[in-house]
């Protein structure tokens, strides 16, 4: 008798992963802002550590990881090299990650005076700079993320909109190179 095929294996699904260093937010917004195109991109990817589904460990292979906002402390630097070694295409999302974006506006001044100015002239409260152990340390300088690892690709704006992160994933997936024309790219 005839014998049957196994059944077609699924496809497994993409891992996306994504993270925010020293940011807002708001490029996690913008992904967001693809709407219910979060459904078709459900159909051929499932998120992995991200703010959208609280895991905060990445697996250790995920195909491609975003991260939005800069690198200011101990932590970002750890949480970027974490990134780097888990994901297979690693993408700075937004201005803050490309180019160190809103947080690089301190590098022009000196780490303790803004501490001393923020907390104690003008903070609330116990008017002393928080000096608890387990807070990470601040970096004298705020560094985009390409100054710590490598990246493979980079989406400008503050925030990238929400079209132009859809343009990116579904370019990326399909195997094209990834291309935002004019009125997807921006940089404010
Ligand atoms: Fe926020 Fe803009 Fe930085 Fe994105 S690029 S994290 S929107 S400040």
């Amino acid at each position: 008798s005839a014998v049957m095929p196994p059944p077609l294996a699924a496809k497994p699904k993409l891992k996306i992963a994504t993270t925010s260093l020293s940011g807002c937010f708001g490029c996690h917004t913008s992904l967001c802002d693809i709407d219910e195109r979060i459904l078709e991109l459900a159909e051929v990817a499932e998120f992995d550590r991200s703010p959208l589904t609280d895991i905060k460990h990445c697996s250790a292979h995920v195909d491609i990881g975003l991260i939005e906002g800069s690198v200011c402390n101990a932590e970002n630097v750890h949480v970027l090299r974490e990134f780097r070694a888990s994901c297979k295409i690693l993408v700075a999302l937004g201005a803050c990650a490309v180019n160190g974006g809103l947080p690089a506006s301190r590098n022009a001044l000196d780490v303790a005076d803004c501490l001393q100015r923020v907390y104690c002239e003008r903070g609330v409260g116990r008017h002393q700079v928080p000096n608890d152990p387990e807070l990470p340390l601040l970096l004298d300088k705020v560094r985009p993320i390409n100054e710590v690892v490598r990246i493979d690709y980079f989406i400008p704006g503050c925030p990238p909109s929400g079209d132009a992160i859809w343009k990116f994933l579904t370019d990326l997936i399909a195997g094209r190179m990834p291309r935002l024309e004019h009125g997807l790219l921006r940089f404010d």
